[in-house]
């Protein structure tokens, strides 16, 4: 990477992601560090400035995005907004010519991740995903054995991700989420099963939702859904997220061996253990932090990208096929 240079970043949306995570990684990045912000707050957008020292005019919000293309601070915009604003704003971002990073998951649909790729496309800028968990060695650990098939072929895989989601939230709305927790908990626990089937997509799935305990709060979205993954080499992967239970774990079995990782999907704290003993590795200060100096540095270098945009769209059509199936009560889709 050209030394000394950071990249200037812009987070989009100073809610709860980007005032407990981002922006104090951004303190922590080599590569990177924060310029700007987006934000419906003025007030906001003002403490942020003063935090984090840069100047009020790089303050910018939600109608006022296409001046960012007058402020060469700012290189990279970060969407952090509810899942259904990631389309409109990374497409602000992408047409005022700054490279994009989206936050998980990627859009409400297929469809709107298609126009981020070619809006990011024709303004000839990258496009990431907030993809943190492939910067963390344990999982970077299961992605090696998948790799080199050292067990073999992972064949059996299971993970769920799920808690109890209080009240306020955008995220029992279908408007701003999309969906329940399957768009904002399950997308990770695909990502790992693609993580343990080498980055093979599924060739059918079948999934169900399970009855709600909270009808009234989650009046149009699941609460609670499975799944099965099946890939064309006959390995299938179950899965399952709920807003009304604990879940925080994968586990990947092949013939000569397996991986299993707890504490599986959250910033830190993860455990991961294989049929060979436990996985040493030593943690990162922030996952984050090393997502964003890798997106930084794959800018600077012109490298490809570990969680590109096709990587978040890939996501999305498995999670539009599973939402297909429970509709059609667990029918098979291709
Ligand atoms: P919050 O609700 O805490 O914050 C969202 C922010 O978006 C708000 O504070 C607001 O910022 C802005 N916003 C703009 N329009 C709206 C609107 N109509 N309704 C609500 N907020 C709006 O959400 P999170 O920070 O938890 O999540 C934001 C995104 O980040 C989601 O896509 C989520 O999936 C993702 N995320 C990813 C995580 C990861 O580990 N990768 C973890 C947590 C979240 P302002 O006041 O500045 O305008």
């Amino acid at each position: 990477a050209a030394a000394g240079r950071k990249l200037g970043v812009a987070l989009v949306g100073l809610g709860g992601y980007s005032t407990g995570q981002l922006g104090p990684a951004l303190r922590l990045t080599s590569h990177c560090q924060l310029t700007g912000v987006v934000t419906g707050s003025v007030e906001k957008g003002k403490k942020w400035a003063a935090d984090y020292g840069f100047p009020e005019t790089s303050i910018y919000d939600y109608s006022t995005m296409a001046r960012l293309a007058d402020n060469p601070a700012i290189d990279i915009v970060y969407v952090v907004t509810p899942n259904g604003l990631h389309a409109e704003h990374a497409i602000a971002a992408a047409q005022a010519g700054k490279h994009v990073i989206c936050e998980k998951p990627m859009a409400n649909t297929v469809a709107d991740c298609d126009a981020i790729i070619a809006a990011c496309q024709k303004a000839g800028v990258r496009l990431g995903i907030g993809y943190r968990l492939h910067y963390d060695p344990t999982h970077a650990e299961l992605r090696r054995l998948a790799r080199t098939q050292e067990f073999g072929p992972f064949l059996k895989m299971d993970g769920g991700f799920g808690f109890t989601m209080g009240r306020s939230q955008w995220r029992a709305q279908k408007k701003l989420a999309g969906g329940g927790p399957l768009m904002d908990l399950g997308v990770y626990v695909l990502q790992e099963a693609l993580m343990a089937s080498g980055e093979v997509p599924p060739v059918a799935l079948t999934a169900r939702e399970l009855p709600k305990l909270r009808p009234e709060f989650f009046v149009d979205v699941e609460e609670t859904i499975e799944w099965t993954l099946e890939f064309a080499n006959g390995a299938r992967a179950t899965g399952w997220t709920s807003y009304n239970a604990n879940r925080n774990d994968f586990r990947a079995e092949a013939k000569d061996g397996w991986y299993e990782i707890s504490s599986a999907y959250g910033y830190k704290g993860q455990k991961a253990v294989t049929s060979r003993g436990p996985v040493t590795v030593t943690p990162p200060a922030s996952q984050q932090a090393l997502q964003m100096d890798a997106f930084a540095r794959d800018v600077l270098d012109g490298t490809p990208s570990l969680v590109p945009g096709e990587m978040g769209r890939r996501d999305m059509v498995m999670v539009e096929a599973i939402y297909a199936s429970a509709a059609a009560g667990g029918k098979r889709v291709e």
